[in-house]
């Protein structure tokens, strides 16, 4: 085995980490955990430190870690079948079993699942459907896609101009000039309106009907939103805010993408977000909870609406000219074969529903009252907590203060649990594994007043 030295000299030389800070990382100054094993909610690290991972690795590993019959439907598939591609008809049983078992559990109206690696790339994929089916229908000028801000799609050129999020623009050139961004269905940071929440549903919609106005209808060809922001804070939308939508999107025959990365396959406990808000998405990406991080793979759920036409695209000009290498993975699909056979099994859904409700009321329990903290919020396994330095005036802090990194921080280091300070603003985001206990939400809870009363008092 090799020397923890050896392996921080690697990693410091050659190792390009995704989302870190470059010149602290090869300098030794940031952290960097080497994590070895895991079991249920728990990962362990080199050193034999164990954590409460309360977020799910990237709210990903739905179903826990350590899943034995996940780890060997894909050691037998390796053994059988390590891979074939999908490109003109071909499949495999695993690939094959699992589009049915997708679109079993998909919303009404859905007809294939063209399979992916990760999110961004099933982002990238519903947005060529899109221009695809719009040209295919003959109106070429039909293609820009409207966004929300601090939503979250992806990291590529496209999909990270998606993403409403400063930091994936800045120093990249994005956004591109196809993607255009609306208001983010956020209410608690929209106090300076004065609005009540109804009104702020209309606010909401009074901005896309402005923006498409401004554009023109028949420039814009979808609209992509999470049923619940997720990166962008974890803010679950306003009632009546995505019927308020559709009715827009409708009038003006603009598309629905529901980004399901995150909710998809229960993490609201529901099936999937759009069941849960009464969506009616024309294409739903899916990724993470669909193999529970197992192995990479993701999907882009097409509605009958848009298959129809792509369908014809193919009678008229031939194949579709769009596929990956790793489309439809034989080890990926077997992963997500058995993941949503597991979930089944031990009832996660509603687990994810139960035990998410009772986690967040027990932090608003906890920490509701707390002058410091503004908002405790959440749907299903996700919650978050939202520090502020004044809860009367909703008066924020400062972004150098770094207070929502600090406490993440301090729950690590005292009572090793983790959960994210999210990118933008200071939000602490929990989004456990669905398997998670009663007794195991208590200690979340527990160590987060421990982390809050350390960095606020
Ligand atoms: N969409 C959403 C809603 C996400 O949360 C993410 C990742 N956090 C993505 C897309 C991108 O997925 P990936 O990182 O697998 O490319």
């Amino acid at each position: 085995m090799l020397k923890n030295d050896q392996l921080d000299q690697w990693d410091r030389d050659n190792f390009f980490h995704p989302s870190t800070h470059l010149a602290q990382h090869a300098r030794g100054e940031a952290a960097n955990r080497v994590i070895k094993t895991a079991s249920g909610v728990f990962i362990e690290d080199r050193d034999g430190t164990k954590l409460l991972d309360a977020f799910a690795g990237l709210y990903c590993v739905n179903v826990g870690y350590g899943r034995q019959e996940i780890a060997e439907a894909i050691a037998d598939q390796a053994r059988e079948l390590a891979y074939y591609h999908a490109y003109v008809g071909h499949g495999t049983e695993a690939s094959i079993t699992l589009s049915k078992m997708i679109l079993d559990r998909a919303p009404k109206g859905m007809s294939k699942v063209y399979f992916g690696l990760g999110g961004s790339d099933a982002n990238e994929t519903n947005v060529k459907l899109i221009w695809y089916y719009n040209n295919i229908l003959g109106r070429p000028e039909k293609k820009k896609i409207i966004s929300r801000w601090r939503g979250y799609h992806g990291s590529g050129l496209v999909t990270g101009s998606l993403t409403g999020l400063e930091l994936f623009h800045k120093k990249f050139d994005l956004p591109v000039e196809q993607v255009i961004h609306t208001e983010a269905p956020y209410y608690y940071r929209r106090k300076d309106l004065g609005q009540s929440e109804a009104e702020f549903v209309a606010h909401c919609v009074a901005e896309l009907e402005a923006l498409i106005a401004r554009e023109g209808a028949d420039t814009i060809a979808a609209f992509i939103g999470e049923p619940v922001l997720g990166t962008g804070g974890i803010v679950p939308p306003p009632s009546g805010y995505w019927e308020a939508i559709q009715a827009v999107l409708e009038k003006h025959d603009i598309l629905l993408v529901a980004d399901e990365v995150v909710t998809g396959f229960g993490r609201l406990g529901t099936m999937f977000g759009s069941d849960h808000y009464g969506m009616r998405p024309d294409l739903i990406t899916i990724a993470k909870g669909l193999t529970s991080a197992y192995a990479p793979l993701s999907g882009s759920i097409v509605g009958d609406k848009m298959w129809k036409v792509l369908e014809q695209g193919t009678d008229e000009n031939g194949p579709i000219g769009h596929g990956w290498t790793y489309s439809a993975h034989p080890i990926g699909a077997a992963a997500g074969v058995a993941n949503l056979k597991l979930i089944d099994d031990l009832g996660l859904v509603q687990n994810a529903g139960a035990v998410g409700t009772y986690l967040r009321d027990q932090m608003q329990a906890a920490l509701g009252d707390h002058a410091h903290v503004g908002e405790v919020r959440g749907e299903g396994m996700m919650c978050a907590v939202e520090f502020v330095r004044d809860r009367d005036d909703r008066v924020f802090f400062d972004a150098a203060e770094k207070i929502g990194p600090q406490v993440s921080a301090k729950l690590l280091e005292q009572d090793k649990v983790i959960a994210r300070a999210m990118p933008q603003g200071d939000i602490l985001g929990f989004a456990p594994p669905f398997c998670l206990s009663r007794e195991e939400a208590d200690q979340v809870v527990a160590a987060t007043m421990r982390a809050v009363k350390t960095v606020l008092g």
